[in-house]
Formats: structure tokens, sequence, C-alpha cells
């Protein structure tokens, strides 16, 4: 590990890195840890002593980038990571500081496998067609068991279950609590319809912030649970038979402080822009599924019947719609918005928002009509009514959500050549892995009959 010389920094705001020092000597910190994520947004993290952290905050810190899945091999590994001083944040432990880093090539490039960059990117396509900010409010949901060897639930509450002060409510409070220490602004927070699982939702902010806060998000729900000796997942369909854990994700687009998707006039006080939004989001939805729902797990979610989509509509009331449109209340313009149902909160969250946003940028460039709404349960239409009405199914398993990805040009232009290319093969190589299991249904559905 080596601090290098980088020609072109991704952050460079003299004044923000001078608050980061300043902030570090004031707290005492004793650690400072670096993060970024691979494709598939696991957190990477590295620790610099306190010392390093000036160099680092000018110049990068260099890293093998050949380990990393997705990343480089190993003749063009070296790395570096830059970080962005407006990510400074200290842990709960009160000694630790955290840097969320940019990746970037030795001379300086922004590198092309880096997650955070294909989101920045997308960002930057909104701004060019007059929009300055794409604000994001995740609804990521989560079980708590007793370990990570198997699925024993620490309550059989519901929704908004108010359960006595059992663990689970003593966990969450004290999630919430260190979320906020750490600056991330929670809003609502409630045990879900599944046994042990529950959803914390942050307060909506730009799509930016919102991935970086993903990434302490799942950290320190994890970590407080492990602290109460417990094991909390965001696997997407932990349990058969039950809810599996989403990551509704409610989008809209902001221009000088005024909400792009609203018209007091539209039936739905919806605009031109936010209609033509949600047709790109629905028309691309299928190429894009392998992003938000990206393992082969994710699947197991996405079926009838448990408040997951499967079918490609939207509804202002319909929770078995891809897409809803919350209804309206008098006086909050600002909160016209359209929930994406379908994303899992095991995704990469950067690839995701960047994905949805070129997903519904290219609604508004080309001017996609929006189709009407469904306001029927989908799940009880036949498959027959379904084809009258045109409505088409979510890929149904992992392999067919990669086969629609491979050959969809928005994709390509969302995630960028290196991470596509990459992305395709690793995705398939999984869906190769698990294609070829025994499991133990058809073991004893066929061994005694055929
Ligand atoms: N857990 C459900 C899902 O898989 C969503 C339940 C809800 O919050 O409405 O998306
Ligand atoms: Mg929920």
């Amino acid at each position: 590990m080596a601090q290098v010389e980088s020609k072109n920094r991704a952050t460079s705001d003299p004044d923000a890195r001078k608050k980061v020092l300043k902030e570090i000597k004031e707290r005492g910190i004793e650690d400072v840890l670096l993060w970024f994520t691979d494709v598939e947004g696991h957190l990477k993290s590295f620790s610099i002593t306190t010392s390093e952290v000036e160099g680092a905050l000018d110049d990068g810190m260099g890293f093998d980038g050949s380990s990393v899945t997705g990343f480089n091999a190993i003749e063009e590994s070296d790395m570096v990571a830059i970080p962005d001083p407006g990510t400074f944040r200290i842990l709960p432990d009160g000694l630790t500081g955290r840097l969320i880093c940019d990746v970037v090539t030795p001379d300086g490039q922004p590198f092309g496998g880096d997650p955070r960059h294909v989101l920045r990117l997308a960002l930057e396509r909104m701004k060019s067609m007059g929009f300055d900010t794409f604000n994001i409010g995740p609804e990521a949901e989560y079980f708590l068991f007793k370990d990570d060897k198997g699925t024993e639930t620490l309550d059989e509450g519901g929704y908004f279950a108010q359960t006595t002060m059992d663990a689970a409510t003593t966990i969450r409070r004290d999630t919430i609590r260190a979320l906020e220490q750490m600056g991330i602004p929670v809003e609502y927070h409630h045990h879900e319809v599944g046994p042990s699982q529950h959803e914390i939702d942050i307060r909506f902010t730009n799509a930016a912030d919102m991935a970086d806060y993903m990434l302490t998000y799942r950290l320190i729900v994890k970590e407080v649970a492990k602290q109460h000796g417990y094991h909390a997942t965001f696997m997407p369909k932990p349990l058969f038979g039950e809810n599996g854990s989403g990551m509704h994700t409610h989008q809209s687009l902001f221009t000088d402080g005024r909400n792009s998707f609203y018209d007091a006039d539209d039936k739905w006080h919806l605009s031109a822009t936010g209609k033509a939004f949600i047709a790109g989001q629905l028309r691309h939805a299928r190429e894009i599924t392998a992003v938000f729902a990206q393992w082969v797990n994710s699947y197991k979610r996405l079926v009838p019947g448990y408040e997951a989509p499967v079918y490609v509509a939207w509804s202002q009331r319909n929770r078995s719609a891809l897409i809803r449109i919350p209804l309206y209340k008098p006086g909050s313009e600002n909160a016209t918005r359209a929930e994406l149902r379908c994303p899992d909160p095991a995704c990469n969250p950067y690839l995701t928002f960047a994905c949805l946003l070129h997903a519904g940028l290219e609604g508004i460039e080309k001017g996609y009509e929006l189709p009407d709404p469904m306001e029927t349960n989908l799940y009880h239409l036949t498959a027959e009514q379904r084809r009258e009405q045109g409505i088409v199914s979510l890929p149904e398993t992992l392999g067919e959500a990669i086969d629609e990805l491979s050959r969809s040009e928005l994709a390509r232009k969302a995630l960028g050549p290196h991470i596509f290319d990459r992305y395709v093969e690793l995705k398939r190589k999984e869906w190769d892995e698990y294609r070829v299991q025994l499991t133990d249904w058809e073991m004893k559905k066929y061994l005694p009959v055929l």
C-alpha cells in the first residue's frame, strides 16, 4: 500500500480536506477506514493510520485491484483509492473514521470498474438534460436470525407489530441510534410482514449520497445485530412461504428545488416528465432486472403472492405492480414520486440507481408514452388476461435476466463497457453454478416415483 501521485483527482476541495484533518485531530480518531465497493456492491475496506490521511486525501492510496471482484486482471491491477472528504464520518465506536473513495487508475483517470463512477456518469447525463437532483428514498428490509447458520427467528410479530421490549425492538432502536450518529436521518421504522423481519427507511436524499448511505446502513444493521449476538441478513428470500426482503425505491427528479414530476392539473398529479420517466423504467425494466435483483435468490422473492412485484405495470394503489405512484396529499407537491418495488436490498446501490436513472431518462429523451395504470390485483389475472392486456412479467430467473441484460443497449450504456462485460460473465457463472445443483425438492419429488 503506498501513497501515489495522481494527476487528476476525483475530489479535491482543499477546504473539505482540511475540515477532515481538523476533525480527526479534535475527536482523537485513531484509525481511518477507506471504503469502496466491488461490482456486486460488497463493501471493501482498508485501514490507514491518521498520519497517512493527509497524503491519502491529496493523492490517494494505491492498492492491488486484482482480487476485487469485477476489477482488473493481474497485469493491470494497480488502482488508486481517492477518499471523498465529504463522506467523512465517525463510526459508533467513536475512535474510527471512515471515508468513501473513488477509484482511479494510476494516471488519475476514473476507473470504469468503479460503481461510484458509473452512478456519477448517470447523474451527468441527467444534468445535461436540465435536471439537477435525482432524489431517492429506499425502504430496505431485512431479517434477524439467531445466527448465520440457520433461519431461527427472534419473534413471530407481523406488519407494524408493536412487540413488547423484546430483543428485536432493542436492536432496532440501537440500529437507528447508530445510523443517526453517523449522520444518516431515519424517517420510519417498523416490524415487517415476515417473522423477525424489519424495515428502517432513510429520509430521501440525492442518489449519490443515498448510495453511500446504503453501504453504511447495511454495515450498521449487521454490526448492531452482531453486538446483540444475532445475525441480520439482506438476503432477498431467506424463508420459504414468507415475504422476502425488498428495497422499494421512491424516486423523483428535481430542478431548482422544484419537483419535476408534479403537475397540479393532471389527474394523477404527474407531469409529462414524470410520466415519460415511469414509461422508460417500465419499458426497460426487464433489461436491468439483473442489476436490481442480482442474485439467484432474488428471483425466489419476485413471485406472486408476497407483495413483491412480478408484472411490468404501474398503478396508484396496487402493490402487485412494478411501479406505484403513492396517492397525492394536498400541499405535498415535493412528495410526488414513483415507487419502484422490484429492487432488493442486496443489490449494488450505485449500479441500481444508475440503471434506474438511465431507464427513466431514456423515457424522457425519447418521449415514451405511459400506458394506462392497472388497478386490479395483477396476481389474480390469468396468463391469458395478462396477454390480452399486454402485461409482461419480470425475468423469472437470474439466467433469464442475464440474457436480457446481455442484449441491452441501455444496460451497456448505463454500466459502461468494463462493468457490463464483467457483470454478464460473473452472473452467468453464478447462474451456471446454481442450475447444476440437485435440490432437496427434486430428490424428494422424483426419487421415489421416477
Ligand atoms: N416484503 C415485500 C417485498 O418483498 C414488501 C412488503 C411491503 O413493504 O409492502 O417487496
Ligand atoms: Mg416494506
